[in-house]
């Protein structure tokens, strides 16, 4: 069988080249006579694939000194509880910008933990379709806290709050080295690793060394394993860490960094995003429509709706839109519940060819139908 252009939200496509080397290295990896799988993880062999994967996130998110990067495990969602048991400690309120369901829940996770959290802009009044702006953040805040990337709503981050002294944390799960990012503007950013950067696993953590503190410090009640200062002591290796996929992450880096690193994931982006919007926003766009607003569209998630969008036969046309191009080699296009549509996610590993492969798909579709 012949691979699909693959336009799930997450878990996402994986570079091939990648998934080649995974495959030849299976039984042995580095002349071991193990597969990473088998490997201790306090063993000589494996030591160096988690060293190296710090390394190469270190140098291609030109991550500062005074940072810590951290590998651990329960995803994003639990790092929505992280991060209110850890920072929101000194005056137990938090700033918190809702543009979708994942800052929402962040939001809900937090509150359930006793933070105090105001909700200084939404975009819920227009379906989560933009981003507030919000120049600037101010107040007795413990860290304000934003989602840069909305999966969901396909919006996107074109600027940063001004926060001032008061920690900007930020949920990059699903633009994660999309894009070059200054993480000295961010006291901590953390990415769920199973959109842009590897299978399913491994979260991605990256915290400024002064937020890290000590497990009685934190919110009343926070386990051992949910500080921060826990693996950051244990160097990602307080228990056992998700080691093939950390692994599968350490190859997705160096095939970024041989692809122009954050620069060139940006220009390759960029050129996917504006040839497929070009389209829905183009006269054939009569048939489509992004449901994102401009100025706040998100390079990695497109949602769009059809002419039907409403009608009585809109599931129908949706559903048979979202076979006919599984049939044809596009699979994961359904939209999700919250939006309807079509979604499809173009991550760094989605090629150029997939998107002009769906473009080409849509036109065909928009004729027929
Ligand atoms: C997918 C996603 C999450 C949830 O990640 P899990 O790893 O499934 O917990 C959180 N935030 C954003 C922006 C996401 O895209």
């Amino acid at each position: 069988m012949s691979r699909v252009y693959n336009f799930s939200a997450g878990p996402s496509c994986l570079p091939e080249e990648v998934l080649k080397e995974c495959a030849a290295e299976m039984l042995d990896c580095n002349g071991t006579g193990q597969s990473v799988m088998e490997m201790s993880h306090r063993s000589k062999a494996f030591e160096p694939i988690i060293k190296d994967a710090e390394a190469m996130v270190r140098k291609l998110m030109k991550v500062p000194e005074n940072y810590k990067v951290l590998f651990l495990q329960g995803g994003g969602s639990t790092q929505f509880a992280m991060v209110a048991q850890n920072l929101g400690i000194h005056t137990g309120k938090a700033a918190y910008i809702q543009t979708g369901v994942w800052a929402k829940k962040a939001a809900a996770e937090a509150r359930h933990l006793g933070v105090q959290v105001d909700v200084v802009a939404s975009s819920e009044d227009k379906g989560y379709s933009y981003i507030p702006k919000v120049e600037k953040i101010e107040g007795d805040y413990d860290y304000a806290y934003i989602c840069l990337n909305n999966t969901i709503m396909g919006t996107h981050y074109e600027y940063l709050p001004d926060t001032g002294k008061i920690p900007l944390v930020a949920d990059i799960s699903s633009c994660v080295l999309s894009e070059p990012l200054d993480v000295s503007k961010f006291g901590l950013l953390f990415a769920g690793a199973q959109k842009n950067l590897a299978p399913a696993g491994v979260t991605l953590v990256i915290i400024r060394e002064d937020l890290i503190c000590e497990l009685d410090k934190c919110r009343a009640g926070t386990p051992t394993m949910l500080c921060y200062k826990t693996h950051a002591d244990g160097e990602s290796m307080y228990n056992t860490p998700p080691c093939y996929t950390i692994y599968v992450l350490g190859k997705v880096l160096k095939w970024i960094e041989a692809n122009g690193g954050a620069e060139g994931m940006l220009k390759r982006n960029k050129e996917k995003a504006d040839l497929l919007y070009n389209y829905l926003d183009s006269n054939d766009g009569n048939f489509y429509h992004a449901t994102a607003q401009k100025g706040s569209r998100s390079l990695m998630n497109v949602p769009f709706l059809t002419k039907y969008a409403g009608a009585e036969n809109e599931k129908e046309i949706n559903d048979k839109f979202v076979k006919e191009a599984a049939a044809a080699g596009l699979v994961n296009l359904k939209g999700h519940r919250l939006v309807g549509g079509m979604r499809a996610s173009i991550y760094n590993a989605m090629s150029l060819d997939g998107v002009k492969a769906l473009i080409d798909f849509m036109k065909k579709f928009a004729k027929e139908n």
